[in-house]
């Protein structure tokens, strides 16, 4: 399951700090699912940032299946989150110049290379978003709707106790929104995987389930 217990991260600047994230505490059991609205600048993306390793809060604990990712060193924190955690972007952060596959393989080059199993979920992923046909096609060949399928095929590759999706669907339209986030919330089902998504859409929220509301860095009660 995922912890968060009083979370915070200030920001201190010339012009004063900024206490990005507030006294957040939350729990997520294993398979569920949370979508987190608010407005631009509540401190979104800076809170998924912390509970995917990326950046220590300021105070305050998260874990992950009782690890702390903030104890660990910087390798083991590199390797933790590479297996254990899913991340799909707003921009869907694809390497331009390789194939669909070869992008969503990305996550096992990172430990040295994709082994059998992992090139055959990788193609069964693809399949699974309905771009089977087009594994060895390059983004710049691809729909924003395709990239964004192919990066979520990415993040479910190595089957990531926790998703984490900050604005999936922010650069698409609606209809197209609605079928990645049904495709998201559908594996990370299939994986047994958390899910955590960030979103300005009601209907994505709605859709994920678990909605709370995000304020000046603290979770709505
Ligand atoms: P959201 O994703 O909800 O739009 P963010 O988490 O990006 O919000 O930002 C929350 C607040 O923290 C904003 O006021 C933002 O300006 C500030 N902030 C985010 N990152 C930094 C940073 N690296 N340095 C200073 N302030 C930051
Ligand atoms: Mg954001």
């Amino acid at each position: 399951m995922l912890q968060l217990d009083r979370i915070r991260r200030q920001f201190d600047g010339a012009h004063g700090g900024v206490r990005a994230v507030d006294d957040v505490s939350l729990e997520l059991p294993p398979g569920g699912r949370l979508a987190i609205m608010g407005p631009s600048g509540s401190g979104k993306s800076t809170l998924l940032a912390i509970v995917g390793g990326l950046e220590p809060p300021t105070s305050g604990r998260v874990t992950l299946d009782g690890v702390d990712p903030y104890l660990l060193d910087a390798a083991a924190r590199a390797a933790f989150r590479n297996r254990r955690i899913g991340f799909v972007f707003q921009e869907h952060h694809l390497l331009d110049g390789c194939t669909a596959l070869d992008n969503v393989l990305v996550p096992a080059l990172a430990e040295g290379g994709a082994s059998v199993d992992l090139v055959a979920r990788g193609v069964l992923l693809l399949e699974r978003v309905g771009l089977g046909a087009r594994r060895d096609h390059l983004p710049g060949e691809l729909s924003g709707g395709e990239r964004q399928r192919v990066a979520i095929a990415r993040a479910l590759l190595r089957s990531p106790r926790l998703v984490l999706a900050d604005e999936p669907t922010g650069q698409l339209d609606s209809r197209t929104a609605a079928a990645v986030t049904g495709l998201l919330c559908d594996l990370a089902d299939e994986s047994g995987s958390m899910l955590v998504v960030v979103t300005h859409d009601a209907g994505v929220a709605g859709r994920v389930g678990g909605v709370r509301r995000m304020h000046d860095g603290r979770i709505e009660p």
